[in-house]
């Protein structure tokens, strides 16, 4: 299963936001997009997943012209985290968990046996099964966020795109994210996230892409794409990128004097 965008041009109707993008992802490899808040992250995504209408160029997804594609469908071969979000509803994690069946099993059945054990190994798999009888509205932000990952790997897609996944987690929660990630992508599901630490690139992306005013403006393995000189030229600060005795690079920011 292959997601391509070809000579896509993205935004809103009043408002462009990005054009001549190309990008492919492939079942089991990683793409992190890194890029300026506002640079067109998000409204790429939801192009992406077909939420919005491209504006020039297409996206195709398993061979198939996304913009053909019943939303069902797209749903069964590609899963969304949002941004971290409030959830209005109060419900229960697990019936949260159990909505990335509805692909499956359409939105009048009722859940199997399998969809409900689908779903625990899911928040299990997180480390959140306690949390599976709590409405989402009572639970932390972090805590939320991790039942919306537990939702996409319920869906079962081969795909799945994560905006922002860590955004709102502590920093052991994120390593669980960021090692789920790397399990779901051994297992052959293909990933897009975007992130704004370098290092979580390095940590698990095949292929990077950097983004700067909706255009992408490099494109390859992260230690190509994420030089000081790149990194410096996109977010306008100071970096050294080192590499570490263990085998991981990682970026720290040189602070002025
Ligand atoms: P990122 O995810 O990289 O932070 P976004 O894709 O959210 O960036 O935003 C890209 C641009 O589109 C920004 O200039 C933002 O203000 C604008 N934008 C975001 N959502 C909307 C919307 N619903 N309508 C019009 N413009 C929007």
């Amino acid at each position: 299963m292959r997601l391509t965008a070809s000579d896509l041009a993205f935004g809103y109707p009043e408002r462009p936001v990005g054009t001549g993008l190309n990008l492919s992802v492939e079942a089991g490899e990683v793409l992190c997009l890194l890029g300026p808040n506002g640079c067109g992250k998000t409204t790429l995504f939801k192009t992406l997943l077909g939420l919005l209408r491209p504006q020039g160029g297409g996206v195709t997804l398993g061979g198939d012209a996304l913009a053909g594609l019943p939303r069902a469908e797209i749903a069964r071969r590609i899963a969304y985290v949002p941004q971290a979000q409030d959830t209005a509803f109060p419900y229960a994690a697990s019936d949260l968990v159990l909505m990335g069946r509805v692909a499956h099993r359409g939105v009048f059945a009722a859940p199997t046996a399998e969809d409900r054990t689908i779903a625990l190994n899911s928040l299990t798999e997180l480390g959140i099964a306690e949390l599976a009888a709590r409405e989402v509205t009572t639970l932390s932000g972090g805590q939320r966020q991790l039942v919306i990952v537990a939702r996409a790997m319920a869906q079962a897609a081969r795909l799945i795109v994560m905006d922002e996944p860590t955004a709102s987690l502590d920093f052991g929660n994120q390593v669980t994210v960021l090692a789920e990630i790397r399990k779901l992508v051994a297992r052959g599901t293909g990933v897009i996230l975007s992130t704004h630490d370098p290092d979580q690139a390095f940590a698990v992306a095949s292929r990077v892409a950097l983004m700067q005013d909706g255009i992408i403006v490099a494109q390859g393995t992260p230690s190509e794409v994420l030089t000081a000189t790149r990194l410096k030229a996109v977010y306008g600060v100071d970096v050294t990128v080192e590499r570490l005795a263990g085998g991981q690079t990682v970026c720290a920011p040189v602070y002025p004097h």
